[in-house]
């Protein structure tokens, strides 16, 4: 169990001061002009020395992600996008961050933009997020007035800008390109990559667009040195990560941890273990929907990092763990699942757009039990035509949990279907 002198969110519960004079106290603004000194080459390999990997979801190796900015400019302004649009079903560490620990977030901001070149960074914020807008907000009011952003930034000589923009609520939104759009005054549109916004992002111009705590996390591994954040989890899946869990345990929560903790003590230490005791596990999805699930036998064993998971055809994710127990209809919770990744699909790529439609209609059929056995196959071979083809990760995301459902529970569906049969009335009324 990670130790309380290594948790880099000292106030993730909102238990003390979250003011600036309240951060300051727990060593945050400490000396930012000394980091920022060290120069970008320095903190880019620092990064990499860490190991941090994005913790927005897809794992993108964070330093690796800062070189691709240009060095010098060629005319047109850098930025930095942080990306607190925190949709994902499940997730809701970023939230925490915001509301209880701000500074973390914005002293990261200004290194990580200054380390870009950026003189302007931009907080994307999910339009659900209101009391995170207005704490964040009161934040980065607090650090105008004492000097910490704007001109010559707590004393780096470097000028800074850090703008709050509000979110309208949808899900696309958090796909980085969309975001941009967004943030343009467009519709929330994906865009095709290549160009990644490194090359061409927000208004044509070279952006990292990072998640919040990735961000946020910054200012400590600069402090406490890469080799320290390196020193949690293991190779490959370094440093400490944010877990939300939630669903059939006995106190669902977010909590700081080693990267690759085993879910058994994840769950044991953090939530006062499953609800009516580990035998009555049956499935977790252990990184928000976008995840296959796993079951019992599997989650059981699971070490809590990217590549474990990976290698059972499931992922990290978000790091959102959503626990289910025997009481759940595994086969109701993918269904919903498709329902939501049909409603939020934007719509401009055919395989997206028609198959979560496809997706949801025979899922509609699969949770009542009014299909033919045939069509279990027909629905994973259409999970496969949208997978890979699409121009943003929803199709995706709306696949694999599909996927995941029928890997592992398909005696589940096929008893359904053979229910049906038996005794042809609604199988759950919705
Ligand atoms: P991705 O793998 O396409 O990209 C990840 C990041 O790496 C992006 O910033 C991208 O620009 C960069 N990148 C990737 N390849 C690159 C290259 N060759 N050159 C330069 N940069 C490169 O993944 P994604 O579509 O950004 O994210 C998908 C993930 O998002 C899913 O796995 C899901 O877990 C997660 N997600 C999170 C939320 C949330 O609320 N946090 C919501 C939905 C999805
Ligand atoms: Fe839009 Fe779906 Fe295509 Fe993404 S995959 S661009 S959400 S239609």
């Amino acid at each position: 169990m990670l130790a309380d002198k290594d948790r880099i969110f000292t106030n993730l519960y909102g238990m003390h001061d979250r003011s600036l004079a309240g951060a300051r106290s727990r060593g945050q603004w400490d000396d930012t002009k000394g980091i920022v000194a060290r120069g970008r080459d320095a903190i880019i390999e620092e990064m990499k020395t860490s190991g941090l990997r994005g913790r927005g979801g897809a794992g993108f190796p964070t330093g690796l992600k800062w070189s691709f900015m240009p060095k010098e400019s060629d005319g047109r302004p850098h930025y930095l996008v942080v990306n607190a649009d925190e949709s994902e079903p499940g997730t809701c560490k970023d939230r925490e961050i915001m509301r209880h620990d701000p500074h973390t977030l914005i002293e990261g901001c200004l290194i990580a933009s200054f380390c870009m070149g950026a003189n302007a960074c931009y907080i994307y914020i999910r339009g659900e997020y209101i009391r995170e807008r207005e704490a964040l907000q009161a934040a980065i009011d607090e650090c105008y007035d004492a000097g910490l952003l704007g001109a010559n930034a707590a004393q780096t000589g470097w000028d800074f800008d850090l703008y709050l923009v509000h979110g309208a609520g949808a899900y696309i939104c958090g796909e980085e390109t969309a975001l941009l759009e967004s943030l343009e005054g467009k519709k929330g549109m994906p865009r095709m990559k290549p160009p990644f916004p490194a090359g061409a992002g927000l208004y044509g111009c070279p952006t990292t667009v990072n998640n919040v705590e990735s961000i946020a996390v910054v200012p400590t591994i600069l402090r406490r040195g890469g080799e320290w954040f390196a020193g949690f989890g293991r190779k490959n899946n370094t440093g400490t990560k944010l877990f939300a869990i939630s669903g059939h345990v006995n106190e669902p929560c977010v909590v700081e941890e080693a990267m690759s903790i085993p879910f058994e003590e994840l769950i044991d230490k953090h939530c006062g273990g499953i609800r009516g005791g580990w035998d009555n596990l049956k499935a977790v999805i252990p990184g928000g929907s976008s995840v296959p699930l796993l079951p019992a036998d599997t989650a059981r064993e699971a070490i809590m990092d990217f590549d474990w998971l990976r290698e059972r055809q499931s992922g990290l994710g978000t790091a959102a763990v959503i626990v289910m127990d025997q009481s759940t209809d595994v086969i109701k919770a993918i269904w919903r699942l498709s329902k939501f990744y049909k409603h939020e699909s934007c719509g401009q790529c055919t395989p997206c757009r028609e198959g979560t439609g496809w997706m949801m209609r025979v899922m509609d059929r699969l949770v009542q039990g009014d299909a033919e056995p045939a069509e279990i196959d027909m629905l994973l071979d259409v999970t496969k035509q949208v997978e890979g083809h699409t121009i943003c990760a929803l199709g995706d995301a709306a696949a694999w949990p599909i996927q995941g459902l029928i890997r592992h529970f398909r005696d589940e569906i096929e008893e359904r279907i053979a229910h049906k049969r038996r005794r042809p009335v609604p199988f759950a009324a919705e």
